[in-house]
Protein backbone atom coordinates (compact mmCIF):
# COMPACT_ATOMS: atom_id res chain seq x y z
CA UNK A 1 0.00 0.00 0.00
CA UNK A 2 1.55 3.28 -1.04
CA UNK A 3 1.01 6.43 0.87
CA UNK A 4 1.94 9.01 -1.45
CA UNK A 5 0.14 11.93 0.76
CA UNK A 6 -1.41 10.96 3.83
CA UNK A 7 -4.89 12.79 2.80
CA UNK A 8 -6.99 14.91 5.25
CA UNK A 9 -9.53 13.71 2.58
CA UNK A 10 -12.59 11.03 2.55
CA UNK A 11 -10.06 9.05 0.59
CA UNK A 12 -8.12 7.90 3.45
CA UNK A 13 -11.12 7.55 5.77
CA UNK A 14 -12.71 5.62 3.34
CA UNK A 15 -9.15 3.62 2.76
CA UNK A 16 -8.72 3.18 6.81
CA UNK A 17 -12.49 2.16 6.76
CA UNK A 18 -12.06 -0.96 4.43
CA UNK A 19 -8.83 -1.77 6.22
CA UNK A 20 -11.23 -2.34 9.45
CA UNK A 21 -13.97 -3.75 8.24
CA UNK A 22 -11.88 -6.83 6.93
CA UNK A 23 -11.39 -10.12 9.34
CA UNK A 24 -7.93 -9.42 9.92
CA UNK A 25 -6.28 -7.77 12.79
CA UNK A 26 -6.32 -3.74 13.12
CA UNK A 27 -2.36 -3.35 12.08
CA UNK A 28 -0.39 -4.36 8.88
CA UNK A 29 3.47 -4.00 7.32
CA UNK A 30 4.23 -2.69 4.83
CA UNK A 31 7.28 -1.53 2.85
CA UNK A 32 7.98 1.78 1.84
CA UNK A 33 10.85 3.40 -0.14
CA UNK A 34 12.81 0.36 1.13
CA UNK A 35 11.95 1.59 4.85
CA UNK A 36 9.83 -0.69 7.27
CA UNK A 37 6.73 0.85 7.76
CA UNK A 38 4.26 -0.35 10.34
CA UNK A 39 0.50 1.02 9.50
CA UNK A 40 -2.29 0.37 12.37
CA UNK A 41 -6.01 1.49 11.89
CA UNK A 42 -8.27 2.05 14.69
CA UNK A 43 -11.89 3.18 14.70
CA UNK A 44 -12.10 5.27 18.25
CA UNK A 45 -13.81 8.86 18.79
CA UNK A 46 -16.51 7.81 16.41
CA UNK A 47 -13.67 8.68 13.78
CA UNK A 48 -11.15 5.82 11.65
CA UNK A 49 -7.83 6.79 13.00
CA UNK A 50 -4.44 6.28 10.74
CA UNK A 51 -1.12 5.55 11.97
CA UNK A 52 2.18 4.58 10.09
CA UNK A 53 5.41 4.23 12.52
CA UNK A 54 9.07 3.80 11.19
CA UNK A 55 12.22 1.80 12.53
CA UNK A 56 12.71 -1.37 14.93
CA UNK A 57 10.18 -0.37 17.74
CA UNK A 58 7.79 1.02 15.60
CA UNK A 59 5.40 -1.94 16.31
CA UNK A 60 5.28 -1.19 20.17
CA UNK A 61 5.30 2.35 19.32
CA UNK A 62 1.74 1.47 17.38
CA UNK A 63 0.37 -1.04 20.10
CA UNK A 64 1.36 1.42 22.84
CA UNK A 65 -0.77 4.15 21.32
CA UNK A 66 -4.14 2.10 20.88
CA UNK A 67 -4.04 1.03 23.92
CA UNK A 68 -3.71 5.23 24.64
CA UNK A 69 -6.45 6.09 22.43
CA UNK A 70 -9.06 3.81 23.69
CA UNK A 71 -7.67 4.79 27.57
CA UNK A 72 -8.26 8.94 26.77
CA UNK A 73 -11.65 7.84 25.07
CA UNK A 74 -12.79 5.94 27.49
CA UNK A 75 -11.52 8.91 29.90
CA UNK A 76 -12.28 12.00 27.86
CA UNK A 77 -16.09 10.66 25.86
CA UNK A 78 -19.30 12.57 26.85
CA UNK A 79 -21.79 9.88 25.82
CA UNK A 80 -19.79 6.73 27.55
CA UNK A 81 -21.65 6.06 30.82
CA UNK A 82 -18.49 6.13 33.16
CA UNK A 83 -16.12 8.54 31.37
CA UNK A 84 -15.45 11.59 34.16
CA UNK A 85 -16.90 14.07 31.48
CA UNK A 86 -20.32 11.77 31.55
CA UNK A 87 -20.70 11.49 35.14
CA UNK A 88 -19.55 15.43 35.45
CA UNK A 89 -22.61 16.21 33.44
CA UNK A 90 -24.64 14.10 35.09
CA UNK A 91 -23.65 14.91 38.42
CA UNK A 92 -22.96 18.83 38.00
CA UNK A 93 -19.68 18.17 39.83
CA UNK A 94 -17.13 15.62 39.93
CA UNK A 95 -13.07 14.86 39.98
CA UNK A 96 -11.54 14.46 36.52
CA UNK A 97 -8.69 12.48 35.14
CA UNK A 98 -5.57 14.76 34.81
CA UNK A 99 -5.74 14.61 30.64
CA UNK A 100 -9.78 15.89 30.61
CA UNK A 101 -8.72 18.68 33.45
CA UNK A 102 -5.20 19.68 31.12
CA UNK A 103 -8.11 20.00 28.24
CA UNK A 104 -10.68 21.83 30.23
CA UNK A 105 -8.37 24.37 31.46
CA UNK A 106 -6.96 24.84 27.76
CA UNK A 107 -10.93 25.25 26.58
CA UNK A 108 -11.22 27.81 28.88
CA UNK A 109 -7.88 29.92 27.53
CA UNK A 110 -8.67 29.73 24.53
CA UNK A 111 -12.51 30.43 24.65
CA UNK A 112 -11.33 33.90 26.85
CA UNK A 113 -8.45 34.05 24.14
CA UNK A 114 -11.50 33.94 20.81
CA UNK A 115 -13.82 36.21 22.57
CA UNK A 116 -15.59 33.06 24.13
CA UNK A 117 -15.82 31.60 20.33
CA UNK A 118 -14.92 27.94 21.54
CA UNK A 119 -17.30 27.16 24.43
CA UNK A 120 -17.19 23.61 25.88
CA UNK A 121 -20.68 24.53 27.50
CA UNK A 122 -22.61 24.46 24.25
CA UNK A 123 -23.40 20.47 24.57
CA UNK A 124 -27.04 20.70 25.81
CA UNK A 125 -27.27 22.74 22.44
CA UNK A 126 -25.35 20.40 19.94
CA UNK A 127 -27.75 18.07 21.51
CA UNK A 128 -30.95 19.86 21.00
CA UNK A 129 -29.79 19.94 17.36
CA UNK A 130 -29.24 15.87 17.28
CA UNK A 131 -25.23 16.33 16.88
CA UNK A 132 -24.38 13.91 19.21
CA UNK A 133 -27.29 10.97 18.23
CA UNK A 134 -27.34 12.30 14.67
CA UNK A 135 -31.33 12.24 15.18
CA UNK A 136 -31.21 16.14 13.20
CA UNK A 137 -33.68 18.68 13.38
CA UNK A 138 -33.58 22.57 13.66
CA UNK A 139 -34.50 23.37 16.88
CA UNK A 140 -37.47 25.64 18.10
CA UNK A 141 -36.15 29.15 18.42
CA UNK A 142 -37.90 29.38 22.67
CA UNK A 143 -36.19 25.76 23.45
CA UNK A 144 -32.69 27.08 21.49
CA UNK A 145 -33.02 30.66 23.49
CA UNK A 146 -33.55 28.88 26.82
CA UNK A 147 -30.69 26.13 25.94
CA UNK A 148 -28.55 29.43 24.74
CA UNK A 149 -29.00 31.26 28.32
CA UNK A 150 -27.01 28.65 30.22
CA UNK A 151 -24.18 28.25 28.01
CA UNK A 152 -21.35 29.79 29.25
CA UNK A 153 -17.91 28.37 29.78
CA UNK A 154 -16.84 31.03 32.44
CA UNK A 155 -19.43 29.08 34.50
CA UNK A 156 -17.03 26.14 34.85
CA UNK A 157 -15.25 26.07 37.89
CA UNK A 158 -11.71 23.86 37.87
CA UNK A 159 -9.15 23.40 40.38
CA UNK A 160 -6.81 21.04 39.97
CA UNK A 161 -9.11 17.76 39.03
CA UNK A 162 -12.49 18.88 40.88
CA UNK A 163 -14.77 20.71 38.51
CA UNK A 164 -18.11 22.09 39.29
CA UNK A 165 -20.67 23.12 36.75
CA UNK A 166 -24.04 25.41 37.57
CA UNK A 167 -27.31 24.00 36.95
CA UNK A 168 -27.99 23.09 33.61
CA UNK A 169 -24.38 23.48 32.13
CA UNK A 170 -22.75 20.17 30.39
CA UNK A 171 -19.47 20.28 28.89
CA UNK A 172 -17.88 18.61 25.54
CA UNK A 173 -14.75 18.32 24.69
CA UNK A 174 -15.12 17.31 20.56
CA UNK A 175 -14.08 20.18 19.21
CA UNK A 176 -10.14 19.64 20.95
CA UNK A 177 -10.17 16.10 22.14
CA UNK A 178 -8.37 14.23 19.08
CA UNK A 179 -5.67 17.05 19.17
CA UNK A 180 -4.80 16.31 22.62
CA UNK A 181 -5.19 12.77 21.33
CA UNK A 182 -2.82 13.25 18.76
CA UNK A 183 0.16 15.05 20.76
CA UNK A 184 -0.17 12.20 23.45
CA UNK A 185 0.46 9.47 20.73
CA UNK A 186 3.36 11.66 19.60
CA UNK A 187 4.55 11.65 23.46
CA UNK A 188 4.12 7.72 23.47
CA UNK A 189 6.22 6.92 20.15
CA UNK A 190 8.67 9.26 21.09
CA UNK A 191 8.88 7.23 24.29
CA UNK A 192 9.06 4.30 22.94
CA UNK A 193 11.95 4.90 20.03
CA UNK A 194 10.04 6.01 17.30
CA UNK A 195 11.73 8.95 15.45
CA UNK A 196 9.56 8.73 12.65
CA UNK A 197 5.89 8.34 11.95
CA UNK A 198 2.56 10.16 11.27
CA UNK A 199 -1.29 9.97 12.07
CA UNK A 200 -4.37 10.91 10.91
CA UNK A 201 -7.06 10.76 13.52
CA UNK A 202 -10.36 11.65 10.99
CA UNK A 203 -8.61 13.81 8.91
CA UNK A 204 -6.33 16.12 11.72
CA UNK A 205 -2.66 14.87 10.86
CA UNK A 206 0.39 15.28 12.83
CA UNK A 207 3.96 14.11 12.50
CA UNK A 208 7.09 12.98 14.52
CA UNK A 209 10.06 13.92 12.29
CA UNK A 210 10.08 14.10 8.81
CA UNK A 211 10.09 10.87 6.81
CA UNK A 212 12.72 8.17 7.54
CA UNK A 213 14.95 9.84 4.20
CA UNK A 214 14.64 13.69 6.26
CA UNK A 215 12.49 14.91 3.64
CA UNK A 216 9.40 16.37 4.95
CA UNK A 217 5.60 14.81 4.65
CA UNK A 218 3.34 16.24 2.24
CA UNK A 219 0.01 16.26 3.61
CA UNK A 220 -3.31 17.51 1.86
CA UNK A 221 -5.97 19.59 3.16
CA UNK A 222 -9.53 18.76 1.51
CA UNK A 223 -11.60 21.03 -0.35
CA UNK A 224 -14.54 21.98 1.48
CA UNK A 225 -16.45 22.43 -2.03
CA UNK A 226 -16.17 19.24 -2.97
CA UNK A 227 -14.64 16.82 0.07
CA UNK A 228 -13.75 14.16 -2.10
CA UNK A 229 -10.82 15.99 -3.46
CA UNK A 230 -7.32 17.53 -2.75
CA UNK A 231 -7.47 21.23 -2.30
CA UNK A 232 -3.68 22.16 -1.60
CA UNK A 233 -0.55 20.51 -0.15
CA UNK A 234 1.88 21.12 2.78
CA UNK A 235 5.11 19.91 3.78
CA UNK A 236 5.88 19.25 7.26
CA UNK A 237 8.18 17.85 9.60
CA UNK A 238 7.27 17.72 13.66
CA UNK A 239 3.65 19.53 13.49
CA UNK A 240 0.14 19.15 13.51
CA UNK A 241 -2.26 19.96 10.77
CA UNK A 242 -6.27 20.03 11.86
CA UNK A 243 -8.79 21.15 9.75
CA UNK A 244 -12.52 22.17 11.09
CA UNK A 245 -14.71 22.10 7.98
CA UNK A 246 -18.91 22.64 7.75
CA UNK A 247 -19.02 19.80 5.37
CA UNK A 248 -17.51 17.74 7.86
CA UNK A 249 -20.81 16.87 9.89
CA UNK A 250 -23.91 18.19 8.88
CA UNK A 251 -27.84 17.66 7.87
CA UNK A 252 -30.00 19.35 4.89
CA UNK A 253 -33.05 20.73 7.10
CA UNK A 254 -36.75 20.58 5.92
CA UNK A 255 -35.90 23.89 4.86
CA UNK A 256 -33.12 22.54 2.12
CA UNK A 257 -30.26 24.78 4.10
CA UNK A 258 -27.34 22.53 5.58
CA UNK A 259 -26.83 23.16 8.96
CA UNK A 260 -23.25 22.16 10.04
CA UNK A 261 -21.40 20.99 13.80
CA UNK A 262 -19.69 24.03 14.61
CA UNK A 263 -22.25 26.23 16.92
CA UNK A 264 -21.73 29.73 17.27
CA UNK A 265 -22.64 30.86 21.06
CA UNK A 266 -23.81 34.33 19.93
CA UNK A 267 -26.76 32.72 18.63
CA UNK A 268 -26.80 28.53 19.24
CA UNK A 269 -26.89 28.34 15.38
CA UNK A 270 -24.01 26.41 13.26
CA UNK A 271 -21.11 29.26 13.03
CA UNK A 272 -21.91 31.00 8.98
CA UNK A 273 -18.94 33.56 9.56
CA UNK A 274 -17.77 33.78 6.25
CA UNK A 275 -15.46 30.59 6.72
CA UNK A 276 -16.24 27.28 5.09
CA UNK A 277 -12.61 26.05 6.57
CA UNK A 278 -9.89 26.07 8.66
CA UNK A 279 -6.68 24.66 9.02
CA UNK A 280 -4.08 25.58 11.70
CA UNK A 281 -0.58 24.26 11.38
CA UNK A 282 1.49 24.06 14.27
CA UNK A 283 3.79 22.62 16.86
CA UNK A 284 0.55 21.52 19.66
CA UNK A 285 -1.83 19.40 18.22
CA UNK A 286 -4.32 20.36 21.43
CA UNK A 287 -3.73 24.19 20.69
CA UNK A 288 -3.87 23.59 16.64
CA UNK A 289 -7.21 21.86 17.14
CA UNK A 290 -8.85 24.14 20.04
CA UNK A 291 -7.91 27.47 17.14
CA UNK A 292 -9.29 25.46 14.09
CA UNK A 293 -13.06 25.48 15.53
CA UNK A 294 -12.73 28.59 17.38
CA UNK A 295 -11.55 30.88 14.05
CA UNK A 296 -14.45 28.57 12.15
CA UNK A 297 -16.42 30.22 14.30
CA UNK A 298 -14.62 33.92 14.83
CA UNK A 299 -14.07 34.42 11.12
CA UNK A 300 -11.13 34.93 9.01
CA UNK A 301 -10.61 39.17 10.41
CA UNK A 302 -10.56 37.94 13.85
CA UNK A 303 -8.54 34.58 13.23
CA UNK A 304 -5.57 37.07 11.77
CA UNK A 305 -5.52 39.45 14.54
CA UNK A 306 -5.35 36.47 16.72
CA UNK A 307 -2.54 35.25 13.98
CA UNK A 308 -1.04 38.15 13.46
CA UNK A 309 -0.34 38.80 17.60
CA UNK A 310 0.04 35.35 18.32
CA UNK A 311 2.38 34.03 15.69
CA UNK A 312 3.08 30.51 16.78
CA UNK A 313 1.36 29.08 14.22
CA UNK A 314 0.24 28.74 10.44
CA UNK A 315 -2.85 28.25 8.90
CA UNK A 316 -4.99 28.10 5.95
CA UNK A 317 -8.83 29.36 5.43
CA UNK A 318 -10.97 28.90 3.10
CA UNK A 319 -14.20 32.04 2.60
CA UNK A 320 -17.47 30.84 1.40
CA UNK A 321 -16.60 33.09 -1.63
CA UNK A 322 -14.26 30.62 -2.67
CA UNK A 323 -11.09 32.21 -1.40
CA UNK A 324 -8.16 30.36 0.17
CA UNK A 325 -5.68 32.34 2.72
CA UNK A 326 -2.34 31.04 3.93
CA UNK A 327 0.06 32.69 6.47
CA UNK A 328 3.42 33.49 4.97
CA UNK A 329 4.73 30.33 7.74
CA UNK A 330 3.92 28.33 5.10
CA UNK A 331 4.45 29.92 1.71
CA UNK A 332 7.34 27.98 0.77
CA UNK A 333 5.72 24.46 0.50
CA UNK A 334 2.05 25.63 0.18
CA UNK A 335 0.51 24.21 -3.69
CA UNK A 336 -2.51 25.04 -4.55
CA UNK A 337 -4.24 22.23 -6.58
CA UNK A 338 -7.48 23.79 -6.77
CA UNK A 339 -8.99 26.21 -8.76
CA UNK A 340 -9.60 28.84 -6.12
CA UNK A 341 -7.56 31.68 -6.05
CA UNK A 342 -4.81 31.79 -2.85
CA UNK A 343 -3.56 34.56 -1.28
CA UNK A 344 -1.09 34.80 1.58
CA UNK A 345 -1.49 36.27 4.79
CA UNK A 346 2.04 38.26 5.63
CA UNK A 347 2.42 39.52 9.15
CA UNK A 348 2.72 43.48 8.38
P1 LIG B 1 -13.81 20.30 15.41
O1 LIG B 1 -14.14 19.23 14.41
O2 LIG B 1 -12.50 20.13 16.08
O3 LIG B 1 -13.97 21.66 14.83
O4 LIG B 1 -14.85 20.17 16.61
C1 LIG B 1 -16.23 20.19 16.38
C2 LIG B 1 -16.92 19.67 17.62
O5 LIG B 1 -16.75 20.61 18.68
C3 LIG B 1 -18.41 19.51 17.45
O6 LIG B 1 -18.74 18.23 16.97
C4 LIG B 1 -18.93 19.76 18.85
O7 LIG B 1 -18.79 18.58 19.63
C5 LIG B 1 -17.97 20.79 19.41
N1 LIG B 1 -18.36 22.20 19.16
C6 LIG B 1 -19.15 22.74 18.20
N2 LIG B 1 -19.17 24.08 18.26
C7 LIG B 1 -18.34 24.42 19.29
C8 LIG B 1 -17.91 25.66 19.85
N3 LIG B 1 -18.30 26.84 19.37
N4 LIG B 1 -17.07 25.61 20.92
C9 LIG B 1 -16.66 24.43 21.42
N5 LIG B 1 -17.02 23.23 20.94
C10 LIG B 1 -17.84 23.22 19.87
MG1 LIG C 1 -11.14 21.53 16.79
Amino acid sequence: MSFKYLCISALLISCTGLLCSCSSPLSSSVTESGSDAQNLDVFAMNTYMSMKAYGDNAQKALDDSRELIMRLESELSVTDEGSCIYELNKNGKGTVTDSAAVLINKAVEIGDRTGGALDISLYPVLKEWGFTTEDYHIPDDKILADLLSDVDYKSISISGNEVTLPENVQIDLGALAKGYTSDSIMEQMSADGVDSAIVSLGGNVQAIGGKPDGSAWKVSVRDPFAPDTDMCIVEIKDKAVITSGNYERFFTGDDGKNYWHIIDPADGYPADNGLVSTTIIGDSGLECDALSTAFFVAGKDKAVDYWRSDRSFDMILVSDDRKIYYTEGIADSFKNISSMEAEVLRLD
